[in-house]
């Protein structure tokens, strides 16, 4: 029963918004909080709900943008930040916890209008690493920054920066302080294969935006602390344009979440718009091929939230649960964590 109650309570919401529906020409936002092994009899209600309302404090601080005719960049880089800004998400303040104990930040912008991209990898005392990948794209004659340069020109830029510590969460630390513990404990056993053995437990989190705006503009944006116990420089997909983060206006907006190797190798942002693109099938069609095909059956564990130039979300993954949220370009309202929609 309350399994049932779980489900019924939290497996998603959906609205429909009339009033936002006439909003024209239309304009869309899907946002995501990390996808992976989120058990709901673990989750305590409290939990639940308060990160049903950081997403939509989220959703709601980018798409009121989008209705007043702010652009797709402008509404991704707003809800990336209130999600950065929040200690549920491994983004920002909440990431997860390198080897050595500190924290290495990753994002990424992308505008669909141009092409022009920006992502910083390895930042450690940026509060919103996703405000300096666009200044990345807007500021600089580059796409990615990376580690002490990156930060160097955040300096210049007026960013705002902060002590590392300021990422610093009790749970992060405990989950961190585990992973070593069984990475440790496991002599024979590869550093990479027990980190990949571990992955799904200790790193949800990440965050990503994807917009429509009123010009009929698309925009992608992602953010994340990366992979719980990560050493070496370790970079995952977030900050490579293609792997976790794409936008092209004929096409596409993808921001995606999971096992970083994995959507690195498989190139799945790219993939998923240049499917769509070239087999002219349904943007949503092309995230499920991959998501749900070629990626599950690789073994890479993740999700994508997708929106196409008609203001479509799809938002498609392979793990037992992702933290999502959208308005499409219909005005329909969903927040949602585990798979089936539950009508309210
Ligand atoms: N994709 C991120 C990374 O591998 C992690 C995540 O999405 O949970 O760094």
């Amino acid at each position: 029963m309350r399994l049932f109650g779980v489900l019924a309570a939290m497996t998603a919401f959906t609205f429909s918004l009339p009033a936002l529906a006439e909003t024209t020409p239309p304009v869309a936002l899907a946002i995501h909080g990390g996808a992976g092994t989120i058990d709901p009899e673990k989750m305590s209600d409290e939990k639940r709900q308060a990160i049903a309302a950081k997403l939509d404090e989220a959703l709601t601080s980018g798409y009121r943008l989008l209705q007043n005719g702010g652009s797709a960049l402008d509404a991704v880089e707003a809800a990336v930040r209130v999600l950065e800004d929040s200690p549920l998400f491994n983004a920002g303040v909440g990431a997860v916890y390198t080897w050595e104990e500190g924290h290495e930040l990753d994002a990424s912008i992308m505008d669909g209008a141009t092409l022009e991209a920006g992502a910083v990898a390895g930042v450690r005392t940026v509060r919103n690493p996703i405000s300096l990948a666009r200044k990345v794209m807007t500021d600089s004659p580059h796409v990615m920054l990376a580690g002490e340069g990156a930060e160097a020109f955040a300096r210049s830029q007026g960013v705002e920066m902060v002590p590392n510590s300021h990422f610093d969460t009790e749970s992060r630390l405990k989950s961190l302080k585990e992973a070593k513990e069984k990475i440790l404990a496991r002599e024979g056993v590869s550093h990479q294969a027990a980190v990949e053995s571990l992955e799904s437990e200790f790193k949800m989190g990440t965050v990503g935006a994807v917009a429509l705006d009123s010009t009929g503009t698309l925009a992608a944006a992602t953010s994340t602390g990366g992979m719980t116990a990560k050493r070496w420089g370790r970079v995952g997909d977030s900050p490579v344009i293609g792997a976790g983060t794409y936008a092209d206006d004929a096409v596409c907006a993808i921001s995606a979440t999971g096992h970083g190797e994995y959507f690195i190798r498989y190139n799945v942002a790219a993939d998923i718009c240049a499917r769509a693109k070239y087999q002219g099938i349904l943007l949503a069609e092309a995230a499920d091929e991959v998501i749900l095909k070629r990626l599950k059956q690789a073994g890479g564990t993740g999700g994508v939230i997708t929106l196409d130039p008609e203001g479509r979300v799809a938002m498609p993954f392979n793990t037992e649960g992702m933290y999502r949220a959208s308005i499409d370009a219909q005005g329909n309202k969903q927040i949602a964590i585990w798979q089936s929609v539950i009508e309210p």
